[in-house]
């Protein structure tokens, strides 16, 4: 076999339902593909491990990748969390990471871009710009490399690099397999999609699932402000943002979570929280308000804990059920908004080094 076909089934395999499995590897018959689903489900780590397969399958696979993608680095803070640098295919690197909370609960925080085309003002990964689109393999596959640390997280959160919604298909086919009671079997209620914002996915999940958990990322309630710290929102102002959401919960009958990043001096105002309070009134929603966590370069600053206090009882005094979200992964740079500091200054770090080669 040639090696850009072993490539491309490699590409696949982690990435593809048990009925697509075995027209992928030629296998007969059909249920031979939910055999190699099962496996990689358990975290085999070559086609030779699959002992139910026949002999003359396992031997024809044996040389071929089961995986696109390895981890580079692994890097585990004070409160327990660890992030990772994870190689793709192409060179290019993505960070995801595995939070645990005070309850041993492991949420895996997933990306689903290299990079971001976002731009969010106060976001590390934004900063770094864009690449491309993850495939569903390379979605999953950080999953199972977060799962070969300490066991399978319960919770996933698409709330890494990138803007997940912007990525649809992909996401949409790494939560089928996720989710596939064949395989890893995660409840659809413990899996949450956190957007910027970005209201044509809004619509789509509401109107063609999948039916997860939502998170969009509010931050400010006036157009000015967030269109300053979010370019989101000069494409979908708050009242097209509003529309979608009604609309979703018209259509899911689920509650929301709104994140609210709040950086000193910028949007952490009593003003600003009675703004968002005025804003959500409509909807059913919870806020996570998020201190903001400090990025190197960036020209924000921590609240203090008497402005974040402040935000989020004038929430509360409104009548908005607001969380102050603990600052989880902080210690490795994964807390929200931190992800990319491993990835230096080229997503494609590897590329420039074989341009020199050559
Ligand atoms: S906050 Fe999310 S959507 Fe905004 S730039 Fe960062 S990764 Fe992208």
């Amino acid at each position: 076999m040639s090696d850009a076909s072993q490539t491309k089934l490699a590409v696949w395999a982690a990435g593809l339902l048990p009925g697509e499995l075995a027209g992928a590897l030629g296998l007969r018959p059909a249920f031979r593909g939910k055999q190699v689903f099962k496996w990689i489900a358990k975290g085999a780590s070559s086609f030779s491990e699959m002992s139910d397969l026949p002999a003359p399958d396992r031997e024809r696979l044996s040389g071929l990748p089961l995986y696109s993608s390895s981890v580079d680095e692994a890097l585990t803070g004070a409160d327990d969390s660890v992030k990772l640098k994870i190689r793709l295919r192409d060179g290019a690197a993505v960070e995801s990471v595995l939070l645990t909370d005070a309850e041993g609960r492991m949420t895996a925080c997933l990306s689903t871009q290299v990079g971001c085309p976002m731009a969010c003002a106060f976001c590390k990964t934004g900063a770094l710009g864009f690449l491309r689109d993850l495939g569903p393999d390379e979605i999953v596959e950080q999953y199972f490399h977060l799962s070969a640390i300490r066991g399978r997280p319960s919770n996933i959160v698409f709330m890494g690099m990138g803007e997940p919604l912007a990525n649809i298909d992909a996401l949409r086919k790494s939560i089928a397999v996720l989710t596939h009671p064949d395989g890893l079997g995660v409840s659809r209620r413990k899996i949450t999609i956190s957007t910027c914002g970005v209201v044509p996915g809004i619509r789509e999940l509401a109107d063609n699932g999948p039916h997860v958990r939502l998170a969009v990322s509010l931050t400010a309630a006036t157009d000015d402000l967030r269109s300053a710290l979010m370019p989101v929102n000069r494409s979908w102002n708050l009242a097209a943002l509003k529309e979608a959401l009604l609309y979703y919960q018209e259509k899911t009958g689920d509650r929301i979570t709104l994140e609210a990043a709040i950086m000193g001096g910028q949007n952490s105002s009593v003003e600003s929280a009675a703004a968002m309070a005025e804003w959500i009134r409509p909807l059913n929603a919870q806020v996570n308000v998020i201190p903001w966590n400090p990025v190197p370069g960036l020209p924000y600053h921590e609240p203090s804990r008497a402005e974040a206090s402040a935000f989020e009882a004038e929430l509360e005094r409104r009548g908005v059920n607001a969380v102050r979200r603990a600052r989880r992964g902080r210690g490795v740079s994964g807390a929200c908004g931190q992800l990319g500091d491993t990835l230096g200054a080229s997503l494609l770090a590897e590329e420039d080094e074989e341009d020199e080669e050559e």
